[in-house]
């Protein structure tokens, strides 16, 4: 088995939804389809969505990543779809995760900064940059805990059920109740 690794570029063509979940809903069925197909077919990777643009990087077997890849490059919801890598691998080394969706958009801020880039626009990226993208995905993979073995970036954290408005409303509720509760305890005796 030939194992090759490679990272493309895209640009988003939907309009961002709102995010369920800090996940985008395009993106969450994107990540929904690849999270049942990727494992199948022995591929690993980690895609980061932000800016309305992709940063996707896959490894696996050779045959596997070309046919993956070009029913990929065919999908409406993105285009200008640019490879950045395409190259031998000598062992896998996103072993654990089928698609991750790191959760780490303030890493890629960081990063971005540290290189002097005020966006994400990774269709510009440079092969160091490139690296430095695969090593956060990479890292974040070692020490996420998010379950499900996949992962992605954008806004917030794929871990957290709740958003931080339902989760004031889901407390405020709770307190209602306990208020009403001793009120309606109080009344009785
Ligand atoms: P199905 O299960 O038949 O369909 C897949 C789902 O995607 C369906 O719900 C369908 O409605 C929806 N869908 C497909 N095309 C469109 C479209 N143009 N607009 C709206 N909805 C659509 N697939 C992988 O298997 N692995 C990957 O790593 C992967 N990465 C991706 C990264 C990006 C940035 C994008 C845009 C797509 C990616 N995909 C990936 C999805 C891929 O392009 C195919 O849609 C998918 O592989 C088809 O899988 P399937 O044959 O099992 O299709």
């Amino acid at each position: 088995m030939a194992l090759i690794r490679m990272a493309y570029a895209s640009e988003a063509t939907f309009s961002p939804q709102p995010s369920e979940a800090g996940v985008e809903p395009n993106v969450a069925r994107i990540l929904m389809v690849s999270r049942r197909n990727n494992p199948r077919r022995g591929i690993v990777g980690g895609l980061y969505y932000g800016n309305n643009q992709f940063f996707q990087y896959l490894e696996g077997d050779e045959d596997a990543i070309r046919d993956v890849y070009d029913v990929i490059r065919k999908d409406t919801r993105h285009r200008n779809v640019k490879t950045l890598i395409m190259e031998p691998l000598s062992e896998v080394t996103f072993s654990n995760w089928t698609m991750k969706y790191v959760p780490m958009a303030e890493d890629v801020s960081r990063l971005l900064k540290s290189e002097g880039l005020d966006r994400f626009e990774p269709a510009k990226f440079s092969d160091r940059m490139c690296e430095k993208m695969i090593g956060l995905i990479r890292n974040a993979s070692e020490t996420g805990g998010y379950g499900n073995r996949v992962a992605m970036g954008t806004a917030g954290p794929v871990g957290e059920v709740f958003t931080p408005g339902v989760r004031y409303g889901l407390v405020a509720a709770g307190v209602s109740l306990v208020a009403a509760l001793v009120i309606g305890g109080v009344l009785l005796l």
